[in-house]
């Protein structure tokens, strides 16, 4: 079979914040999609970590009576404690502090310094220190930073400025022609609308910034936080050190991330890549933003979710599910976190983990003798395979969830109406193979439920004394077979009632 690679990023997490669900939500997806293409053989490197540079930083270190590195190293570990938690299977974990990354910025910075695509000159503007950036008087709502309600300070300073210009067409055409595949369809129309606005050159660098890394040809400047941030893309994979590694997963099939960034990332990004004759992403796609029980998420609200404290409560798997079956991917929504224990008991105790007790137990009696077969279990386990994997290669990952969700529906109906504890003494031929095929259907539900819930298909291929599953291959585990139930156990269950 053919092997290809599957390069899916998140964004760098900036450490001034304690991990949160708006964190969760993207990193639980791109681990859904990472662990869907490890399962379709596809050599796949995901990568996540932390942006740990600036000044936003260093206050903060200071605030807690910290030096900057020992603050990023604390914060940074509670982020990959929240990973791990949550069952998050990341190939490369990078953090902007360490020696790779620094190094490798300062080697890509003086590609695009010999290119010509870097220049000296002087910045004057109004500064947010919350944002990190300088403010356009657009931006301004009553003089003040409408996110840190504060007026932005003036700041005149030698910076170097990135000749975004030169590159702007060539990337708006490759936009246009899904060269960089920008999605959804709505935010890949933004951001052509953005070509429109007057996109200035930036800085690439800050002279008044201590925590950061040095600009290799200007000692007096540090590489603005975001710009190198960035750049953790290819830093990551060998940029520097690694020229076979970052042939091999350059450039990124994925990189993921919540649209509020979506401008820096498509085209921003392109842009540098282009200047220093990199292949550019292949996709940019960007998720919506998404209140809580109907209200912006927020400290003041006091309505900021810590994952950990979710799966305290309901277990990684839950957790993942709970999160990602909200609203549509890639569309603005609602989580409702009242409703968590509701939809927990309903979708997953009762449907899901309903199912799979009732055809565990009952399967313990199957016998010798089959009937005939109706097909339809055959047939709709069969239908349901393509338009899971169409979902899941076109990132629309509530789709994939839907997709095993109709077939959980289907078997819970398919039991009620046969009625196989009635057929077990009045036809037990026919008991027999609807209970086999039922048993090969958990098989096939396990491994569809693979990339969202992976402890629970693992009990579940246990179970099902299929666990010898994962030497086949992806289309090995799709195909259907006469299921084997001498090896079966006796069941568990897999969610147990809130
Ligand atoms: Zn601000």
């Amino acid at each position: 079979m053919k092997e290809n690679k599957f390069y899916i990023t998140t964004p760098i997490y900036y450490v001034n914040d304690k991990p949160h669900i708006g964190h969760a939500y993207t990193t639980v997806a791109a681990d859904v999609l990472a662990r869907y293409h490890r399962l379709r053989g596809d050599d796949v490197h995901f990568l996540t970590g932390n942006d740990e540079h600036g000044d936003k930083v260093a206050r903060s270190a200071e605030e807690a009576g910290q030096e900057p590195q020992a603050f990023c190293d604390e914060m940074s570990a509670k982020y990959q404690l929240t990973w791990d938690r949550l069952n998050i299977g990341y190939d490369d974990y990078i953090r902007t502090t360490e020696p790779r990354h620094k190094e490798a910025v300062q080697d890509f910075l003086t590609v695009l310094r010999d290119k010509g695509a870097i220049y000296e000159g002087t910045y004057e503007g109004l500064y947010c220190t919350g944002c990190e950036k300088f403010l356009t008087d657009k931006e301004l709502v009553d003089g003040e930073c409408p996110d840190h309600k504060k007026a932005p300070e003036k700041l005149s300073e030698k910076n170097y400025f990135f000749k975004l210009g030169d590159y702007l067409n060539e990337v708006k055409r490759q936009i246009e022609k899904d060269e960089i595949k920008v999605g959804p369809e709505n935010i890949k129309r933004e951001v052509l609308g953005l070509f429109k606005q007057d996109l200035q050159d930036f800085s690439v660098s800050r002279e008044s910034v201590k925590w950061g890394i040095e600009l290799p040809f200007d000692k007096s400047q540090k590489t603005y936080v975001w710009v190198e941030a960035l750049q953790n893309y290819i830093t990551a994979i060998g940029y520097k050190d690694d020229q076979k590694k970052f042939k091999r997963y350059w450039p990124a099939d994925v990189h993921l991330m919540a649209k509020d960034i979506i401008k820096f990332h498509a085209i921003f990004w392109p842009a540098m890549l282009l200047a220093a004759d990199l292949p550019v992403p292949k996709q940019i796609f960007a998720h919506g933003f998404f209140t809580i029980d109907g209200q912006k998420m927020s400290k003041t609200i006091g309505n900021v979710i810590d994952p950990n404290d979710l799966v305290d409560e309901y277990g990684a798997d839950a957790t993942r599910y709970l999160i990602l079956s909200q609203f549509p991917f890639g569309q603005d929504g609602d989580i409702k976190a009242e409703k968590f224990a509701e939809q927990y008991n309903d979708q997953l105790a009762n449907n899901l983990g309903n199912m799979f007790s009732r055809v565990m137990k009952l399967g313990q009696d199957v016998g010798d003798g089959k009937g005939e077969s109706d097909g339809r279990i055959e047939k709709k386990v069969n239908e349901i395979w393509p338009s899971f994997e169409k979902a899941m290669k076109d990132l629309q990952i509530d789709q994939g969830l839907e997709a095993v969700r109709t077939l959980t529906d289907f078997g819970n109906k398919y039991i009620d109406t046969n009625k196989p504890w009635k057929l077990k003494k009045t036809d037990p031929g026919k008991f027999n193979v609807i209970m086999l095929e039922l048993l090969e259907m958990l098989r096939h539900i396990a491994w569809l439920v693979q990339p969202f819930l992976p402890e629970t298909s693992d009990k579940m291929l246990e179970q099902l004394g299929a666990t010898s599953d994962k030497d086949l291959d992806h289309d090995g585990r799709k195909k259907w077979r006469e299921f084997d139930a001498a090896k079966m156990g006796e069941g568990v269950i897999l969610f147990p009632r809130i």
